[in-house]
């Protein structure tokens, strides 16, 4: 039975290995059992699934994910957090703890050996490295149907954002081409120990099976993108000619863009996915012909 998700239980077991935070971690654990719920059930888990979980601390939402899933994957970094999953999660046989750092692991085998099936992937994230753990969840080759995570609240709303604003970026357009973003909850820092300084979300992004844009080039999409966002002040033309990742010269870049309806003037973060899909196929095209 889950028993972990509130103040007292947590600090028993703190406690009990004198367990000390370890702030380069990014670790706050949670300690409120309706958040723990809203996850699970945004997670949408059956004893058909396969889950991961990033980040399991003491095993609190672990606890919940055993019960509810087929199998459990638990990446845990924190050696000294071993020996306590082997306690909590003593009493569950469909998981598997792996003391490793998640941006290091490969995890072929390990849905290779659970049937290829589509993993769900559920956490609470260390924050100080959420965005490299969903850009390399989502442009690995792995077959995934979901991410549920907790976040930093104005991360979750990035990700969620259109052209325009002034949290759109490269993380809300990779996010958005692979999947659909829902933010399901906020959650406030009270609901963890040690307290985080802001608030959180819970967003689920449900994977697609084909992306919402039609794009030849998604490399060079991305290429683009980054170099756009990483110049945000610059007009996209002086951006992308900059980065010198582009097969083409700023005239043929100048011309793709009039024939796209787009002034020279403009700025990556007034692009849509769909212009950034668009674009990179006309660069790609054109590039092909001026060789
Ligand atoms: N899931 C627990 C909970 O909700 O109470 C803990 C969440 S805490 C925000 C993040 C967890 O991720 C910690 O247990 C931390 O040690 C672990 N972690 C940090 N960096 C990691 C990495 N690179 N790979 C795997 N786990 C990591």
């Amino acid at each position: 039975m889950a028993t972990l998700g509130n103040r007292a239980h947590t600090n028993a077991i703190l406690e009990k290995y004198g367990f000390r935070f370890q702030k380069k971690f990014g670790q706050n654990f949670l300690i409120d059992e309706m958040i723990l719920e809203d996850i699970i059930d945004a997670a949408d888990i059956t004893k058909d699934d396969v889950v991961v979980e990033i980040g399991p601390g003491i095993g609190t939402m672990t606890q919940y994910l055993c019960e509810q899933a087929g199998s459990v994957l638990a990446v845990e970094i924190d050696t000294n957090l071993i020996p306590i999953l082997s306690e909590t999660l003593a009493e569950y046989d469909n998981v598997e703890i792996l003391n490793e750092d998640i941006l290091k692991v490969d995890l072929t085998d390990y849905v290779k050996a659970h049937g290829n099936k589509p993993l769900k992937v559920v956490a609470n994230l260390p924050y100080y490295i959420t965005t490299p753990i969903i850009m390399g969840l989502l442009e690995s080759d792995l077959p995934l149907a979901s991410i549920t995570v907790m976040v930093q609240k104005e991360v979750a709303e990035r990700m969620q954002e259109g052209p325009g604003t002034k949290d759109y970026g490269a993380l809300s357009l990779a996010v958005q081409y692979y999947s659909k973003p829902e933010i399901v909850a906020i959650v406030p820092k009270t609901s963890f120990i040690p307290q985080p300084k802001v608030d959180s979300a819970v967003i689920r992004l449900d994977i697609y099976e084909q992306p919402p844009v039609d794009c030849k080039n998604p490399k060079m999409m991305f290429q683009i993108i980054r170099a756009a966002f990483n110049q945000r002040r610059k007009t996209l033309m002086n951006g992308l000619n900059n980065a010198g990742i582009l097969p083409i010269n700023k005239e043929n870049l100048a011309e793709i863009l009039t024939g796209m309806g787009l002034p020279e003037s403009v700025r990556g973060e007034q692009l849509t996915l769909a212009q950034f899909a668009a674009l990179a196929d006309a660069v790609c095209e054109h590039g092909k012909n001026t060789r």
